[in-house]
């Protein structure tokens, strides 16, 4: 992957091949959309696939090394509007924006900082200046800068106090009333005060429109989880630590979609809730955030583009013990971005579930192994846990076997993710064409367990036997794996077709072949001392076999 990538250039590569396209393109796309082509497709899947093996059939050992327990589910998007009451959404999945009445910018407040300019550090008279930024930090030298220039063209008099820098959520009292200009450039324009702005979908059930029937398009799939806790215990009767992991689709109406699918408003998530006694949460929370770093590396990403990033205090939900974001260098921005999240949520979302939906019994875990031990040994001396209650035990003695597990969530995001694979698989190179003059080509580099297509299967030419064994091997091979036939063309040619769509074996069908069953399998990526990829003989027979080996995990 080369250090930078210009995002344009790389989007037209994702259209013209078949990775991804702008959602209604016909119609002039629609902002925060988007659709995945042939070859998209099947990346995505094999990347939904990939997790769903490593992590939720096949997860590796626990930390002392016992087996993980894991089932899936597949909730529905549109669920009960409690779910979000209970989980907080409704309330508080809002970003407070600002907007600006003479260019239309709509910006997080939280984003807009802005300072005081007054002869005597007092707010009289005062005026203010203001910029987008992160923080205070950042917009300083903006800000000092903006005034100097307004100060050389005479608009603002030189030499006034500079007020610390607040962002529009936080203005300090006296402030109040100060216009807060416009901070794009060219507009004289005054900013909105703060005002929530709901990141959900809300749609209607039901034939009438009203209040009474709103309901929501999930912004995320961990909830579905949470309210199926009691049913999945029930059903599966799995005891602590187990975890309950789903994919699907998510939506959220962000304000600014950006970098490609980076920031959609429409995206599919990857998501586990581990559920632990309390008492060891602290342990799966260092084994899920170094397991989950760790996965992305067997998969061909480079673990220095990988860096996690313990969040701070200040950054943390209400409810979060602590969260890590693994992040990823992706080549169109200077600055690491979240590919996956991964939170200590403690027992804030059961909690807030048995509160709301008063069903406080279905959301503990009841440890009955423990009673039963502890019974069998005589500290329990009564027969069921019930009658044991009645005798007033104290409330650490019933915590001991009750409690509300507390919570590990990685969350991941399919896009994310395959995003960071398409811009990791993301070679240049010069070749020389057939006269021999250099030009670019592009070579994707994909993991074979995530590459759309295999292999390739080549007749060398179409006759003496040839396309009859291609045709044979291809059917062979095209109920196990995502395979191509191409005869058209030089061989050569069709090497940089498969090349450039991340193909990593192709595999000619020779006169060695129709005379002695020898086929030749080109490796993408080991490179022969001749610096091109390694070609070698291998018997049509074991063609199978070394394929299923390359795309089976840890093959
Ligand atoms: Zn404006």
């Amino acid at each position: 992957m080369p250090a930078k990538i210009d995002m344009a250039k790389f989007a037209k590569f994702c259209k013209d091949n078949g990775f991804i396209f702008q959602s209604s393109e016909i119609y002039g796309g629609i902002n925060g959309f988007w659709d995945y082509g042939p070859l998209g497709v099947e990346l995505k899947n094999n990347i939904k696939q990939a997790w769903w093996t490593d992590m939720v059939r096949n997860p590796p050992p626990g930390p002392d090394g016992q087996e993980i327990r894991m089932v899936g589910l597949d909730c529905s998007i549109i669920m009960n509007p409690n779910v979000w009451v209970a989980s907080g959404h409704v309330a508080g999945f809002a970003d407070p924006m600002v907007k600006c009445p003479k260019c239309g910018a709509s910006i997080r407040a939280d984003k807009v900082q802005f300072r005081l300019l007054s002869k005597d550090g007092t707010t009289s008279e005062a005026v203010a200046l203001s910029c987008e930024a992160d923080n205070a930090t950042d917009a300083e030298p903006i800000l000092k800068d903006k005034y100097a220039k307004l100060a050389k063209k005479k608009v603002l008099p030189g030499g006034l106090q500079e007020s610390p820098v607040h962002n529009a959520t936080a203005v300090p009292a006296d402030w109040k009333g100060i216009p807060v200009p416009c901070p794009m450039d060219g507009c004289d324009g005054q900013l909105s005060e703060p005002r929530a702005f709901n990141l959900m979908f809300e749609s209607n059930a039901g034939a009438v429109q009203s209040d009474d029937n709103k309901v929501y398009l999930r912004p995320e799939t961990a909830q579905g989880i949470f309210a199926n806790y009691r049913n999945v215990l029930n059903s599966t009767r799995l005891k602590l630590p187990f975890g309950i992991a789903q994919t699907g689709k998510a939506f959220r109406n962000e304000v600014n979609p950006r970098n490609f699918i980076f920031r959609s408003r429409e995206f599919e998530q990857m998501e586990i809730e581990f559920f632990c006694h309390p008492d060891e949460s602290m342990k799966w929370y260092q084994y899920w955030r170094d397991l989950r770093k760790a996965w992305y590396s067997t998969l061909g990403i480079q673990s220095a583009n990988l860096i996690p990033r313990e969040q701070g205090k200040e950054e943390l939900a209400h409810y979060s013990i602590g969260t890590t974001d693994i992040e990823y260098m992706f080549p169109f921005s200077d600055e690491p971005q979240e590919l996956e999240g991964v939170a200590h949520r403690g027992a804030f979302d059961l909690t807030a579930h048995a509160k709301l939906s008063g069903k406080a019994d279905d959301l503990a875990y009841f440890d009955e192994e423990r009673w039963n031990n502890d019974g069998q040994s005589g500290a329990v001396p009564t027969r069921s846990f019930k009658e044991w209650l009645k005798s007033n035990p104290s409330a650490a003695d019933i915590g001991k076997y009750k409690f509300v597990p507390h919570v590990i969530e990685p969350s991941a995001g399919a896009d994310r993710f395959t995003l960071a694979v398409l811009c990791e698989a993301y070679h240049e190179d010069q070749v020389p064409d057939a006269k021999g003059k250099m030009e670019e080509r592009i070579v994707m580099r994909f993991h074979p367990r995530l590459a759309p297509i295999k292999a390739a299967i080549f007749p060398l030419v179409n006759k003496d036997g040839m396309p009859e064994k291609a045709t044979a091997l291809y059917r062979e091979l095209k109920p196990l794996m995502n395979v191509f036939f191409d005869d058209k063309g030089a061989v050569g040619r069709r090497y940089r077709r498969q090349d450039e769509i991340g193909t990593p074996f192709c595999i000619t069908i020779d006169g060695d072949t129709v005379s002695g069953d020898v086929v030749t399998i080109r490796d993408r990526d080991v490179i022969g001392p001749d610096g091109k990829p390694q070609q070698r003989k291998v018997n049509i027979k074991d063609v199978k076999a070394e394929l299923l080996k390359a795309i089976t995990p840890g093959g």
